[in-house]
This record gives C-alpha cells, structure tokens and sequence, in this order.
C-alpha cells in the first residue's frame, strides 16, 4: 500500500495519498490546501486518482478540493449528513478564513458501513459524529490503518464547540466504533503525529474510567 502523508495549509491539516502499488489506483483524503503540491506528489507516485473523499467538511480539510477535483478529475465524497456543511461557507468556516471561500456539492454522499474499493484496496466508511455531524474515518481492515480526521488524535480528541459539535456523541462514537479495533491498527489523524488503537486505549486521557 502507498501511503503519503502531506501538511497542507496554515492549519497544517494532514492530507493523505493512499494508493494501490499493483494496479497505481489511488484516492486523496482531505485535501486541505496547497491542491499543485498534492498533485504534484500524485504524479510522483504515478497515481491515477479514484475518489477524493472528505472526513469532513471544515475549511482546513477543504481548502484545496475544488483545485485538486480539477487537477485529477475525481469525483468528491463526504457524509451525506456533511453536505450542507460542504455547499455552505458561514458552516465549513472557509468565510471566516484567510483564503477563498468554498461552496461546493459533493459528486456522492457516503454512509456508515460503505466500503470503498481503491484499486485492489478496501475501506470502510466508519460514521463518527461529534466533531462535526457528518464526519467520518475511514478503515482499511486488511492493512490495519485507519484514518481519524479530526474525530481522534494522538492522545486526544476532536474540539466540539463548533457548529454541530457534540461531546457526548464524539466520545460515544470512539468507544464504540473506534475502541473495538484491534491494538496493533494505526491511526493517522487530520493533524499532528499519527498513533495506534492501543496507544490511545490506554494513554488518551479523553478515553479513560
Ligand atoms: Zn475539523
Ligand atoms: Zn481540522
């Protein structure tokens, strides 16, 4: 498996490229800005880009999604529940922002328990709402990885003071649906340091009693 992990924006928002070694398919995970560097890395690796999906909606996972859709020509998904977010910029925060403003549509919505191919790639679309009310992670079972957006990060967890945001539902959302992997399944977050299942199990002060 291909796995890039690039920092894009003034909110150094983790960008990941995930690709297919055999069949060079691949999808972007939240491009976040700096959409020519991103390609860039994409044509490096020789990628032929699937899907660009979206762990959610806010500005610094967003920035660079309209540039990026152009550049690959790959369509765009999100969280059905996210859609609103993504064509509104008073709720993806991109108005309040210091770049362009971003009102876009999804080219698909996604759901809980989807499982998208990438190539001979499988992930699933985990559902965890709480940071926002449309995020997601998203799981590839076979090789162990998961990606947390902004719902988990190394030793703590996603703010959810921000429009849609829930407390209760984030924490409800990681121990039940994030909690149950195994300890060995890596987690790279939409910022910061990656991590695993069991690191955070045992140490995410967030998660404890
Ligand atoms: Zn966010
Ligand atoms: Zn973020």
């Amino acid at each position: 498996m291909i796995l890039e992990k690039i920092a894009v924006g003034a909110y150094a928002a983790n960008c990941f490229i995930v690709g297919d070694e055999e069949t060079r398919i691949g999808m972007v995970i939240d491009p976040g800005g700096e959409a020519e560097r991103i390609y860039k890395k994409i044509e490096d690796l020789g990628l032929s880009i699937a899907y660009i999906v979206l762990t959610h909606a806010h500005g610094d996972h967003i920035g660079g999604v309209e540039k990026l859709k152009k550049l690959t020509s790959a369509p765009v998904l999100l969280h059905h529940d996210e859609e609103e977010m993504l064509k509104t910029p008073s709720l993806n925060l991109t108005q309040s922002m210091n770049g362009p403003t971003v009102a876009m549509t999804a080219d698909r919505t996604i759901g809980e328990g989807e499982v998208l191919s990438v190539g001979g790639l499988k992930c699933k679309v985990i559902h965890t709402p709480g940071h926002t009310i449309g995020g997601i992670c998203l799981y590839f079972d076979k090789e162990k990885i998961l990606f947390s957006g902004d719902t988990l990060f190394y030793g703590s967890i996603g703010r959810t003071d921000l429009p849609g945001g829930s407390h209760k539902q984030l924490i409800q959302g990681i121990l039940n649906k994030l909690m149950i992997l195994e300890d060995q399944v890596a987690v790279y977050p939409g910022h910061g340091a990656s991590s695993s299942i069991g690191f955070e199990r045992k140490r995410n002060p967030f998660l404890q009693g």
